[in-house]
């Protein structure tokens, strides 16, 4: 049998009809920038995250890239944030010309150790960015705790963990601005690049809604120096049929997250770790396992999708080197790298397909 990682085909074989008609109400218009589906889907998001207000933009990486520059953050200063994430967290602050200054995370979750951000905290910190990994919400109350004492902007990167759940908040909503990204591996994913950011911030709503524009209000007037960071009607119109399903996909990926861990529970596999404040919508399902390497390549030799997310911390990424960072300055990011395994948590996994990943993990080392 064959597993993908991910199957998307399988997902829009159930809504190509929707999607093609909401594509094509688009296209009939020509309304191709702006228009009414990126404001439809700028207000269906705001609502689900339970926040105020929120900005379509291009992409994930726009969404962080233009919360930093409405903060102002640029050479000189510093940003804390982890670095077991995507590049893009990472790759934003440096792009501003401020210091991304890492703190290492919590082995169990992946997430940021609040515990170790104090310390961290200079004079040029000037936000604290935690990224909600593979689903699941880093430990907010007392980072917010930490950055309401230092009076700092929390950023958080909830690319991965849309209508995501800690306590009583949804992500996106605690901290300044939540970023969202709707490639298409996300659990809310496009037909192509996009991304939003939200905010209960009115104030600073309006001045992202001018960055993503190239900083012009009234037109051709510059005030900042902004970007073309709009999304793109057509992703809206797609995401908009997609959104409704949103809610049923993440119980389905918990509910198969489930299944996998109680048939690993008593064995090598270490299943992943949800905090019992939060509740994950498993972008990934993550295990970890001391021979992973092994593992992995018994996976693709069975024809099961498996990824590593992230072999590398950002810390030790060649193009940061000039920061000075070494092997061994995190030295639970590095294990997670050298440990972890992604397998297929996708929704339109049947029975059949689960029972065979379980059966094939579980018969690594065992000789067959
Ligand atoms: C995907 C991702 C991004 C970037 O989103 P894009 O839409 O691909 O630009 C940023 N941060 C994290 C944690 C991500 O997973």
């Amino acid at each position: 049998m064959k597993v993908p990682l991910l199957d998307l085909q399988a997902q829009y074989a159930g809504i190509e009809n929707e999607v093609m008609a909401a594509v094509s109400e688009v296209l009939k218009t020509q309304r191709c920038i702006g228009g009414p589906k990126v404001a439809e889907l700028e207000e269906k998001i705001a609502a689900a995250s339970n926040c105020k207000i929120a900005v379509g933009v291009s992409s994930g990486t726009d969404a962080i890239l233009n919360v930093l520059m409405s903060l102002d953050i640029g050479p000189g200063d510093e940003v804390i944030t982890t670095p077991f994430t995507f590049f893009a967290t990472v790759g934003c602050i440096a792009r501003t010309g401020a210091r991304p200054v890492f703190v290492d995370i919590d082995p169990k979750t992946y997430n940021i150790d609040p515990s170790l951000i104090e310390e961290k905290i200079s004079d040029k910190t000037k936000a604290i960015m935690p990224v909600h990994l593979f689903g699941q919400m880093a430990d907010m109350d007392p980072i917010t705790e930490i950055a309401k004492k230092h009076a700092l902007p929390v950023i958080e990167d909830a690319a991965q963990s849309i209508t995501s759940r800690y306590k009583d908040k949804t992500a996106g909503s605690i901290g300044t601005a939540g970023c969202f990204s709707f490639f298409p591996s996300k659990n809310l994913g496009g037909i192509g690049d996009g991304g939003m950011i939200v905010t209960n911030d009115e104030e600073f709503y309006e001045k992202l809604a001018i960055m993503r524009n190239h900083g012009s209000k009234p037109k051709y007037y510059h005030k900042l120096v902004g970007g073309n960071f709009r999304l793109d009607p057509i992703q809206a119109a797609a995401l908009l049929v997609k959104l409704p399903h949103l809610d049923e996909w993440s119980k389905a990926r918990r509910k198969n997250a489930k299944y996998y861990n109680s048939r690993f529970s008593g064995t090598d596999i270490q299943t992943p770790y949800i905090n019992p404040d939060c509740v994950t919508i498993y972008n990934q399902y993550v295990i970890r396992a001391a021979k992973r390497d092994e593992l992995m390549s018994h996976l693709k030799e069975n024809q099961i999708g498996c990824e590593i997310y992230y072999p590398a911390p950002i810390h030790l990424q060649e193009c940061f080197s000039s920061l000075g960072y070494k092997q061994g300055d995190f030295p639970n990011a590095e294990e997670a790298a050298n440990e972890v395994l992604a397998l297929p948590v996708y929704p339109e996994l049947t029975d059949e397909m689960k029972d065979y990943v379980a059966d094939t993990v579980l018969s690594f080392g065992s000789g067959d």
